[in-house]
C-alpha cells in the first residue's frame, strides 16, 4: 500500500539468494506499482524535479502520461531529453538529482523518479528489440564524422550526429562497444542485454561501429582529420586506475578495480573455463574506497566466492561517496564494512603473492577542500588484515594516450582535455565530452556533454 508521503519500493531479489548469482537485483516495477508510484505525483507547476536532472528532463510530463496510461506518450517525452532511460533509469544517483528537488522529499519519500523511468523505457524494449530486424540504414555519400570511444558519452554524441544526417563512425578501443556500461557497471546492477540494445540500436540507424581501434596508436587524430572526418568527438572516459603508491602493490593479487571489473563483466572471467579470462577473488578479499566502483567490486567479489570481503574506507560511512543504496545492498550482501581505517602497505610470501594488508585507524578532523572531514591516521595503531586479493578502487584518471599523440590539444593538470563552452577542444574541429573532461563523473552528465558537442559540431561543419 502507499500514501501520498511513503513510495512503492521495487521487490529485490533476497540477499541470500542474490550474492550467489549475478542477475540483477531489484526486480522492476508491475504495472499497478508503476502506476500507484505515478499517482503520488502532485504535478507540481513549477516542477523542481526538472532543474535537479542534468538533462532537464521534463519529468511532470511524462509521469503525467503515465497516470494515464499513455505509455508511449510517457516514453516519448524521456527520449526528448535522454537517450539512455533504461540505463540511467538503473544507475543514475536520482536521490542526489532529480529525486533530492521533488517537493515530497520533505515531507517523506520523493517520487520514484528513476524507477518510473526504468519502468516506462523496459517497456518499451520489446518495440526496440523488434525494429533491431530492419537493415542497417545507409548513410553513404553523408558528411563524414567521427567518435572516439563507446561510452554514454561517445552513444550519445553519435546518435544525436546520425539524427543530424552524418555518417557517423565510433572508434572502439575494446572489442565490445559500451564503455562503462560495458567494462565497469556489473551485470546485477546493469544487465549487458540492455546496453547491447543500445548499441544494436545506434548500428541499425546507420552508426559505424570500430572496434579494436586505439586511437593515439592505430592512428591518430591528424590522421583521421587527413582522411576526411569533417569534425572528431573525443569521449575516451577515465580508464587510467589510480593506486596509492604504498609498498607492496606491486605482489600478484592486487588488482586495480578497473582490471577486476573488466575481467569479469567484459571478459566473462566469473565464467572461466566456460570463457579464457580468470580471475582470482581469494578467500578474503579486501577491497580499498568507498565509491560506487569499490562497492562494484565488492558485491562482485562476494558472488565470485570469496568467503570474506572488506571495504576499507579512511572516511566513516556517513562519508561514503556510493550510493546508500549500493552501500545498504552490499552490508545485505555480507559485505564487512572496515571504516575509518586505510592501508599503509601490502605484505607477500616468499613466492610474492598478497597475504596480508598492513592498515592504520583514522580519526576525521576538519573538514578539507571537499567539504568532508579529513581523515587524520591514529599514531601508533596500525595491524594487519589477512588477505589474499586486494583490489584498489581509489579513482581513475583520463589515459593519456590521446593527448600525447595530438599535439594541438591542450589538457589540465588532472590530464583532461580542455573544452569550450561548446565542447570544442583548443584543436579547431575536434569536440571532446564525458570522463576525458569532467574526471570520473556520472553515465547523464557523459550522456548531456555528447550532446551538446553534437549539436556544437553540427553548427561547426555547416559553417565550414
Ligand atoms: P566511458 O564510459 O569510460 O567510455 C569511454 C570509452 O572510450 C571506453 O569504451 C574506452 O574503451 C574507450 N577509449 C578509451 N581510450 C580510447 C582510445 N584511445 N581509442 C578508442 N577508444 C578509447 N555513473 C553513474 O551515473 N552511476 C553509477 O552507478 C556508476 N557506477 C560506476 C561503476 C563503475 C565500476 C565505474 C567505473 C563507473 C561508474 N559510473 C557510474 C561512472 C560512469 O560510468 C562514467 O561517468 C561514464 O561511463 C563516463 O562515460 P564516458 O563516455 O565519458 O566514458
Ligand atoms: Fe533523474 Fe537521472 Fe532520470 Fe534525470 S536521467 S530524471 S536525474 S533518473
Ligand atoms: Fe512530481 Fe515531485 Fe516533480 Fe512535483 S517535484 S512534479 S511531485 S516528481
Amino acid at each position: 500500500m502507499s500514501d501520498r508521503f511513503t513510495a512503492i519500493h521495487m521487490k529485490e531479489q533476497p540477499a541470500e539468494d542474490r550474492r550467489k548469482n549475478f542477475s540483477e537485483v531489484p526486480c522492476g516495477y508491475t504495472e499497478e506499482e508503476a502506476i500507484l508510484e505515478a499517482n503520488r505525483c502532485l504535478q507540481c507547476k513549477n516542477a523542481p524535479c526538472i532543474e535537479g536532472c542534468p538533462v532537464a528532463i521534463d519529468i511532470r510530463s511524462f509521469i503525467g502520461h503515465l497516470q494515464k496510461r499513455e505509455f508511449d506518450k510517457a516514453i516519448n517525452k524521456i527520449y526528448e531529453a535522454d537517450i539512455l532511460p533504461c540505463v540511467t533509469g538503473r544507475v543514475c544517483p536520482q536521490e542526489s538529482q532529480c529525486q533530492a528537488r521533488c517537493v515530497l522529499d520533505k515531507k517523506g519519500d520523493a517520487v520514484s523518479i528513476g524507477s518510473l523511468e526504468r519502468y516506462v523505457a523496459d517497456r518499451d524494449l520489446d518495440r526496440r528489440r523488434e525494429a533491431l530486424k530492419d537493415a542497417p540504414v545507409d548513410v553513404s555519400g553523408k558528411t563524414k564524422v567521427a567518435v572516439i570511444g563507446s561510452g554514454p558519452a561517445g552513444i550519445a554524441c553519435a546518435a544525436d550526429l546520425n539524427r543530424y544526417g552524418y555518417d557517423v563512425t565510433i572508434f572502439e578501443a575494446f572489442h565490445k562497444a559500451g564503455g562503462v556500461l560495458t567494462y565497469g557497471i556489473p551485470e546485477f546492477r546493469l544487465p549487458k542485454a540492455i546496453v547491447d540494445v543500445e548499441i544494436n540500436s545506434l548500428v541499425q540507424t546507420g552508426v559505424k561501429l570500430v572496434p579494436n581501434a586505439l586511437t593515439g596508436r592505430s592512428f591518430t587524430i591528424d590522421e583521421l582529420m587527413a582522411e576526411d572526418y569533417k569534425a572528431v568527438f573525443v569521449g575516451s572516459g577515465a580508464g587510467l586506475p589510480q593506486f596509492m603508491n604504498i609498498p607492496g602493490e606491486n605482489l600478484n593479487n592486487v588488482y586495480s578495480a578497473n582490471e577486476f571489473l573488466t575481467r569479469v563483466n567484459l571478459m566473462k572471467a566469473h565464467r572461466y573455463p566456460e570463457y579464457d579470462t580468470p580471475v582470482k577473488h581469494g578467500k578474503n578479499c579486501a577491497v580499498i574506497g568507498g565509491g560506487n566502483v569499490a562497492l562494484d567490486v565488492a558485491r562482485t567479489a562476494i558472488r565470485l566466492g570469496s568467503e570474506k570481503v572488506y571495504l576499507i574506507y579512511r572516511r566513516s560511512q556517513e562519508e561514503m561517496p556510493a550510493r546508500h543504496e549500493e552501500i545498504r545492498h552490499a552490508l545485505e550482501e555480507g559485505m564487512e564494512l572496515l571504516a575509518l581505517t586505510n592501508p599503509v602497505a601490502y605484505h607477500g610470501d616468499e613466492s610474492g603473492f598478497l597475504e596480508k594488508i598492513e592498515c592504520v585507524k583514522m580519526e576525521l578532523g576538519e573538514p578539507d577542500d571537499s567539504g568532508r572531514r579529513r581523515p587524520i591516521v591514529k599514531e601508533g595503531s596500525n595491524f594487519f588484515i589477512e588477505a589474499d586479493v586486494c583490489v584498489v578502487s581509489v579513482g581513475s584518471t583520463p589515459n593519456p594516450l590521446i593527448a600525447m599523440t595530438t599535439p594541438l590539444l591542450e589538457t589540465t593538470k588532472w590530464g583532461t582535455i580542455k573544452v569550450d563552452d561548446n565542447g570544442m577542444t583548443t584543436m579547431p574541429g575536434v569536440f571532446a565530452g564525458g570522463d576525458i573532461v569532467t574526471g570520473a563523473a556520472t553515465v547523464i552528465t557523459a550522456m548531456g556533454a555528447g550532446r551538446t558537442a553534437a549539436a556544437s559540431m553540427h553548427e561547426y561543419i555547416k559553417k565550414l
